[in-house]
C-alpha cells in the first residue's frame, strides 16, 4: 500500500489549496521571518483564518470536521515551505484537543467555533523548567479560592506562547498522579505575563517561550474535565495530537530536504556533468528517498487508524519516531551532499537542518518514544487512548466531538510523556 493511497480526493484537494496558500503567502515571508527571528503574527492570523486550526474541530462547533490525516497534509504542506509556519498552526490544533477531549458542553459551545474561525489561538502548556517530559515533577499549582482559582508558577517552551489568546495550563491541585488538573487562562487575565520572546537556533517565525503565573485568578467554570484530569490531558494531547503533529513538521521538512537536494545535485556540475551522475551521490539521494516513503508511509497510517477509531497509540509514538529520525538523518545526507554549499545562509538547506532539530524535543523525545514502544514490545502497555476517546477522534461525521465520558487512567501511571 503506497502512502497515497490512503488520501481521499478531498485529502488531495485540501493538500492541493495548502500547498498553493504557501507558495502564494508564506515563501515570500521567509526571509525576512529568517533574519528578523521575531513572531509572526500577520501569517498566523492568515493561516487560522482559513479555518485550518479548526481541522478536527466538528461542523456542529463550526470546524472543518476532516479528521487527522486532513490535520497532517495541512501542517504537512505549510512544514515544507516554512517549518515555522507549520509549527504555529500544530501547536494550536494540539491546543484543542483538551477541549474536544474533556471539555464541557459549554466550554465547546464556547470556545470551538472561535478556534474554528481563526479568531482564538489555544495552547497547551504542561513543561516546566524542573519537570520537562517527568510530568509529574510539575510544581506549578492551583489553590480553589471561592468560586475561583488561583494559579501560581511557571511553564517553559509552550508552543505559540507569545500568539496565544487561550491557553490550557496543567498545574498541581494535589498530590501524585491523581493530583494534576487542567484550567483555561485567558491571555489577558491579571496575574498573567509572558518573559519576552528569545531567538532560537530554528523555526524563526514560531515562539515555545515562557509563562509565567503569578496569582492568576480564574473562574471555576474554567476548569477542563474533572479536578485530577491533569495527567489524562496532558497524556491524551501528546500522544493523539502532539506525536502526530510533530509527525507532519518532519514530514514536510523531510520533502522540502530531498526537493532542494535533487534541484542541487542536477544543477551542480562537477567532472563535466551534473553531480547527480555520480553513483555515491544517486546511492545517498535514494537513501534519502527511501527514508522519506517509510517515514511518510508510517505517518498517514497511523492517522488514518486514529480517523477510524482503531487503537493506534503505538502507530502514532512510532511515526514520530520515524519521521524525526528520518528527517534529521536526510538532513545530515543532505549537508553531505551540498558540502561546503550546504553552509552558506543563502541555500534553504541550512534553515532546514535548523528547523529539523526542533521537532525532536516536543511531544516526548526519541528516549521517551522507544521507552514506550519497549513497553509494546514488553506487554506492558498501559491502555490506549486512541480507543478511549475513539468517539472524539473518529472521522465519520456525527461521532467527532462527543463527549467521551468520564475517563480514567490506571493507577500505575507511567511518570512521563
Ligand atoms: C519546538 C518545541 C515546541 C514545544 N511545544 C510545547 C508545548 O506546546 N507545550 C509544552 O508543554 N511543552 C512544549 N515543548 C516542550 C517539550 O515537551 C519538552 O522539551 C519535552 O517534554 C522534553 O523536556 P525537556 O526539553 O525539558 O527535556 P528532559 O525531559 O529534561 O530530557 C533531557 C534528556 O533526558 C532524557 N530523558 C528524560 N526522561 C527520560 C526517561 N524517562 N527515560 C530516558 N531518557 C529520558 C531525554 O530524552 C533527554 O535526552 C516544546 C518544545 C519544543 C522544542
Amino acid at each position: 500500500m503506497s502512502a497515497a493511497s490512503y488520501l481521499t480526493k478531498e485529502h488531495e484537494r485540501l493538500r492541493q489549496q495548502v500547498r498553493a496558500f504557501a507558495q502564494a503567502e508564506v515563501a515570500p515571508s521567509v526571509e525576512q521571518m529568517e533574519s528578523s527571528a521575531s513572531v509572526e503574527r500577520e501569517l498566523s492570523a492568515l493561516i487560522a483564518k482559513q479555518g485550518w486550526i479548526g481541522v478536527t474541530i466538528d461542523a456542529s462547533h463550526g470546524g472543518m470536521g476532516a479528521g487527522h490525516l486532513a490535520k497532517t497534509l495541512i501542517i504537512e504542506e505549510l512544514s515544507r515551505v516554512s517549518g515555522a509556519m507549520g509549527a504555529i498552526a500544530q501547536a494550536s490544533m494540539l491546543g484543542t484537543a483538551k477541549i474536544i477531549h474533556f471539555g464541557s458542553e459549554e466550554q465547546k459551545r464556547n470556545w470551538l467555533p472561535r478556534i474554528a474561525d481563526g479568531s482564538c489561538l489555544p495552547t497547551i502548556a504542561v513543561t516546566e523548567p524542573g519537570s520537562g517530559g517527568h510530568v509529574l515533577g510539575m510544581q506549578a499549582r492551583a489553590r480553589r479560592k471561592g468560586k475561583d482559582y488561583v494559579l501560581t508558577g511557571r511553564k517553559v517552551y509552550v508552543g505559540n506562547s507569545h500568539l496565544g489568546d487561550l491557553h490550557g495550563i496543567v498545574v498541581r491541585t494535589g498530590r501524585g498522579s491523581k493530583g494534576l488538573s487542567a484550567f483555561l487562562v485567558e491571555a489577558d487575565r491579571p496575574g498573567f505575563s509572558l518573559t519576552p520572546h528569545r531567538r532560537a537556533m530554528g523555526l524563526h517565525g514560531f515562539s515555545f517561550g515562557e509563562i509565567v503565573l503569578d496569582r492568576c485568578r480564574i473562574p471555576a467554570a474554567n476548569l477542563v474535565g474533572d479536578i485530577g484530569d491533569g495527567l489524562a490531558i496532558a497524556y491524551s494531547s501528546s500522544i493523539l495530537y502532539g506525536r502526530p503533529n510533530l509527525t507532519a513538521v518532519a514530514l514536510g521538512l523531510h520533502q522540502a530536504i530531498i526537493e532542494e537536494t535533487t534541484s542541487f545535485v542536477l544543477e551542480r556540475k562537477r567532472y563535466g556533468g551534473p553531480l547527480a551522475d555520480l553513483p555515491t551521490i544517486q546511492h545517498k539521494v535514494g537513501q534519502m528517498q527511501s527514508r522519506l516513503m517509510t517515514a511518510q508511509l508510517a505517518a498517514y497510517h497511523a492517522v488514518h487508524l486514529l480517523d477510524q477509531g482503531q487503537p493506534c497509540d503505538e502507530d502514532l509514538i512510532n511515526a514520530k519516531h520515524l519521521n524525526v529520525e528520518a528527517s534529521n538523518d536526510s538532513a545530515r545526507t543532505a549537508m553531505e551532499i551540498h558540502a561546503a554549499a550546504g553552509l552558506q545562509t543563502d541555500r534553504a538547506l541550512e534553515r532546514l537542518v535548523r528547523d529539523a532539530f526542533h521537532t525532536y524535543a516536543p511531544a516526548g523525545t526519541g528516549d521517551i518514544q522507544l521507552h514506550r514502544l519497549a513497553q509494546k514490545a514488553l506487554g506492558a502497555s498501559r491502555g490506549q487512548w486512541s480507543q478511549r476517546l475513539a468517539p472524539a477522534t473518529t472521522a465519520s461525521p456525527g461521532t467527532r466531538g462527543h463527549s467521551p465520558g468520564r475517563l480514567t487512567w490506571p493507577s500505575t501511571s507511567p511518570e512521563h510523556l
